[in-house]
């Protein structure tokens, strides 16, 4: 790689620019930020730069025939209006040249190379909606993001939030029974966040989100774990959002968890809707997107089973030994229904 050239993630967009935070270059210190425009030939590929994205940054005098500010950046301005620029607008000394390949990107929120997704269920109060968690989690699968199931509120109702964990450890799923408000099990995931940044250092980074319904508890979860943020989901710009069109851009925070440096993907308003109204599944391969089912898939008696009625499916047979807890099969109906009611081209572009 040339002298001249870095790589960095792309923590944030700022109307039209970018900020890249040179994560992969020892030059710069982990606080640098670089600001960036995107090379103009991506606009007329139809491309636009994510927050998350792995890029490579060019110096922009190199590349003055394509200094242009895009106009979709995905990233609206506060007012929820896509910006526009002209030619020359502002100067920026980085263009971002290349962006490498995505491991998954979404488009609410706008979000590239998502790696952790911590779907925060309240125990109670509100009361948890594991229909919701369960699209979350089946979407994230198809995603190749990680669902970690985080309970919270267990101070509440000790006892339903095991029976909620139990639901989700018996699918396959690493769970953290909390109580964000008195502190406890919190030990055990901040452990558990040193352990995936450990683990993953030699990638250069790893992200994650907190995903849940309104009041779950997810502020009060990220305040815990990284008080050194002052998260957009915190106090401040919640209150000015509240009562708005919130803008859903994205942002990506650098959190130290002792390991080294993990990145907290945060957005004014994150709910679990976010995630599941906006991304599409195509029906064959819901299924296999339930962890638990996914391994059973071929064995049914019926090449066409929709393991909701059939004899002989091996989903419904693990199903009645307790292999698979009831919440989750009658989530899966539910989805099947869903998806039913929508035809698919319609579904694409809800
Ligand atoms: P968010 O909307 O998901 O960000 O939820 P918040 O973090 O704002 O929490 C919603 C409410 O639940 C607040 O009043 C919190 O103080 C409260 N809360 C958060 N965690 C707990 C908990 O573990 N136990 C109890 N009893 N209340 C909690
Ligand atoms: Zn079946």
């Amino acid at each position: 790689m040339a002298d001249s050239l870095i790589r960095g993630i792309i923590s944030r967009g700022v109307g039209g620019l970018y900020a890249v935070r040179p994560v992969f270059d020892d030059r710069y210190d982990g606080e640098t930020e670089l600001l960036a425009r995107a090379r103009g030939s991506f606009r007329i590929q139809n491309i636009s730069p994510l927050v998350g994205d792995v890029v490579t940054l060019s110096p922009a005098g190199e590349m003055n025939e394509a200094l242009e500010v895009p106009e979709d950046t995905g990233a609206p301005d506060s007012t929820g209006r896509k910006r526009r620029g002209k030619k020359g607008d502002v100067r920026v000394d980085w263009v971002i040249s290349e962006i490498s390949g995505r491991k998954n990107s979404m488009i609410r929120p706008p979000l590239a190379n998502l790696d952790y997704l911590f779907a925060v269920i309240p125990t109670a109060s509100p009361e948890p909606d594991l229909l919701t968690v369960d699209k979350l989690t089946v979407i994230a699968e198809d995603c190749g993001i990680e669902t970690v199931i985080v309970v919270n509120k267990a101070d509440l109702d000790m006892d339903g939030a095991r029976k909620i964990a139990d639901v989700y450890s018996l699918a396959g799923y690493r769970v953290f029974l909390v109580s964000a408000g008195s502190g406890y099990g919190m030990d055990e995931l901040a452990g558990f966040l040193r352990e995936i940044t450990e683990k993953q250092q030699e990638k250069g980074y790893v992200s994650g989100a907190f995903a849940g319904a309104s009041g779950a508890g997810k502020s009060t979860l990220m305040t815990y774990l990284f008080p050194e943020l002052e998260l957009a989901t915190g106090s401040v710009s919640r209150k000015t959002e509240r009562g708005r069109h919130t803008t859903r851009h994205v942002e990506l925070y650098r959190t130290e968890t002792g390991n080294g440096s993990f990145w907290l993907a945060d957005t004014p308003g994150f709910s679990l809707l976010d995630f599941t109204r906006f991304n599409f599944i195509p029906t064959d391969e819901l299924p296999g997107s339930f962890r638990e089912f996914a391994d059973l898939i071929g064995q049914c008696r019926y090449r066409k089973c929709t393991h909701t009625k059939e004899e002989g499916c091996a989903i419904l047979e693990k199903l009645s030994q307790g292999g698979i807890a009831g919440s989750r099969h009658a989530s899966y109906v539910k989805i099947l229904e869903e998806q039913r009611s929508v035809p698919e081209w319609k579904r694409k572009q809800m």
